[in-house]
């Protein structure tokens, strides 16, 4: 087997496409052409270098990818989450952390389109272009699941703001030009009011005050310049509120919708690699005098990978088409995060014990998906948080 496999010529058929309108093979072509020829070859370089290739970014930028989600009216191509998850599996299939970083300018756009004033607005072509790169900061040391907890202040005076705080795992906190923070800018009222009283601004990245860590060391995912950000007296303009001044909790969550089938698909593309990398190293390597492929425990490992990413790609394009026609999605929109990303770590990892002991070798794509994958269960909110919503919105659905 060569180090890293590469595409299979005649990948197995993903029955979604037989539904797919003319744009959208189209998009499908053109997303995976570029992510054969130019994230694939990259991939491995980026994982054991880890560092942010600004060129793919660029190129991903260049071929429009950035808008696809946006309304044209925006200078997007409206296709919106379907074709952005039309994307990012082809794009993940090649390196989930292309996939990653592709998602990050995907949703700042949308979010600045959805809530920003004129200013915040005029920043989208840079961003679509790749000029801008937009980073979120929500989290904080002591506050990742429990958003409506953040301890990030913002104090009006006679000038506009000042921002003091710490922000942990900032994706892209180390290149970012537009950043936008989530801060305390209300006083709390009562229990539950933690959550009104939280505004979200847009930074000049290397505005005076913004402090950023080193990069952190990540056990995949590399090449994404996450750090930790600290806020010391970061002065913001009147106008850099993104939306309605307290409101950006329930902007946050209406987000996470969006950006939680973002990440499914980022895990589906990378359940779909390792399953064609099992099923050719399956064929190829012999023991006991045959092909592994004809073992029945390898056979039966084959056939639940290949059942669970069709249910994950019908999952996440039920929730995507919802979204596109204006429904609420908050449930499906957890429900394809978690059986996606449960399902990819279960089979990327079923993937590498095809491989046996070369699946535990750098020389095999396997190890790095093993490694990629492991992420998506816990950002973009746990899967613990996944089934929280579910339950929570099972119980509204039954009062
Ligand atoms: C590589 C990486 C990139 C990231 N990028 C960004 C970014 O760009 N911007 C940003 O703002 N954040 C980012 N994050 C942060 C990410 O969103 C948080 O890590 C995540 O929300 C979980 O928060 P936490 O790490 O503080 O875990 P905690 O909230 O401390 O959770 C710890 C454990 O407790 C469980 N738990 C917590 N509360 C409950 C509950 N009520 N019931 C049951 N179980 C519970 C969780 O599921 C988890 O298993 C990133 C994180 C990583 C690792």
């Amino acid at each position: 087997m060569p180090a890293f496999s590469p595409p299979t010529p005649n990948p197995p058929e993903n029955p979604m496409h037989r539904f797919y309108t003319e744009d959208q093979a189209a998009l499908r072509e053109t997303a995976r052409r570029f992510a054969e020829r130019e994230v694939l070859p990259r991939a491995a370089a980026i994982d054991r270098e880890d560092r942010f290739d600004r060129g793919l970014y660029k190129g991903m930028a260049d071929l429009g990818l950035f808008g696809v989600a946006l309304r044209e009216e925006a200078g997007g191509a409206g296709m919106g989450a379907t074709g952005a998850c039309i994307v990012m599996e082809e794009i993940a299939r090649c390196s989930g952390a292309v996939g990653n970083a592709f998602a990050i300018p995907v949703e700042a756009a949308l979010f600045l389109d959805h809530h920003g004033n004129e200013r915040h607005k005029a920043m989208i072509p840079g961003i679509l272009a790749g000029d801008i790169i937009p980073a979120t900061a929500v989290t904080e040391p002591d506050h990742g699941s429990d958003v409506a907890g953040l301890r990030t202040t913002a104090k009006r005076d006679a000038d506009g703001w000042v921002l003091n705080g710490t922000k942990a795992w900032v994706t892209f906190g180390n290149v970012v030009d537009a950043l936008m923070v989530f801060a305390r800018s209300g006083a709390e009222s009562g229990p539950g009011g933690g959550h009104k009283a939280i505004s979200c601004f847009l930074l000049d990245g290397k505005a005076p005050g913004i402090h950023r860590g080193k990069n952190e060391e990540l056990l995949g995912m590399h090449g994404l310049e996450d750090c930790m950000i600290t806020l010391d007296g970061v002065r913001a303009p009147a106008d850099a509120v993104v939306g309605p001044e307290n409101g950006a909790f329930k902007m946050a969550m209406g987000n996470f919708n969006f950006s939680r089938l973002m990440m499914s698909a980022m895990a589906l593309g990378m359940a779909q690699a390792a399953f064609e990398d099992a099923v050719a190293y399956a064929k190829t390597r012999k023991q006991f005098g045959t092909a592994i492929i004809n073992h029945q425990a390898i056979q039966f490992m084959i056939a639940d990978m290949s059942t669970d990413i069709a249910a994950a790609r019908m999952l996440i394009h039920h929730a995507a088409r919802l979204y596109d026609a204006g429904m609420p999605i908050a449930k499906e929109a957890a429900q394809a995060k978690l059986f996606t990303t449960d399902m990819a770590v279960k089979h990327v990892s079923n993937a590498l014990q095809i491989h046996g002991g070369n699946g535990y070798s750098r020389e095999y794509r396997v190890e790095r998906l093993f490694r990629d994958v492991r992420l998506a269960q816990i950002y973009e909110g746990t899967n613990q948080i996944q089934r929280m919503i579910i339950a929570r919105q099972v119980e509204k659905e039954t009062a």
